[in-house]
């Protein structure tokens, strides 16, 4: 299975917001689409950092309320590991769990084709395993083979 698989069934819209958005703003967006990462855009398109919950969290903590009203800009990280669609599902599992983020946007021509999260690569192996058990069992059982 591909990244390209996931993005069939998720679609390819991601959230940005511009560097130059304040921290306040962006945590309306995380909440407004219920997400907990946003890629950093100035166009829409090129991917020029990326945010996430965990960000603000430590920025509130080191620096407190003040923090709402910086740019993004400040606190977003900005080497961004990315990912093609082609990419193998567990390849990019594996570079989330290495990495320790929860977040890769997936890249085409290089332009943005998509957001893939931790969760959408638990579903995916979880929907796997269920059509896995389901053909065995009806193998087993003489029903689907
Ligand atoms: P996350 O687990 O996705 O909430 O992110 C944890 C940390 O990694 C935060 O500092 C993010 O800005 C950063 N991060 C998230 N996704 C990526 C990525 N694809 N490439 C590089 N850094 C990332």
């Amino acid at each position: 299975m591909r990244i390209s698989d996931i993005l069939r069934v998720k679609g390819s819209k991601v959230v940005t917001v511009t560097p130059d958005s304040d921290v306040a703003r962006l945590l309306a967006v995380l909440a407004e689409h219920k997400i907990g990462a946003v890629i950093v855009s100035a166009d829409g398109s090129r991917v020029d950092g990326i945010v996430s919950e965990r960000d603000v969290v430590r920025a509130l903590a080191a620096r407190g309320a003040a923090v709402l009203s910086e740019p993004v800009s400040r606190i977003h990280t900005v080497s961004v590991r990315s990912v093609s669609p082609e990419a193998p599902i567990e390849d990019v599992a594996r570079l989330m769990t290495d990495h320790r983020f929860r977040h890769v946007p997936v890249l085409e021509n290089g332009g943005l084709a998509g957001l893939v999260s931790i969760g959408d690569v638990v579903k995916n192996r979880i929907d796997e395993l269920e059509s896995e058990r389901t053909s065995l069992e009806g193998y087993i059982t003489g029903e689907r083979y």
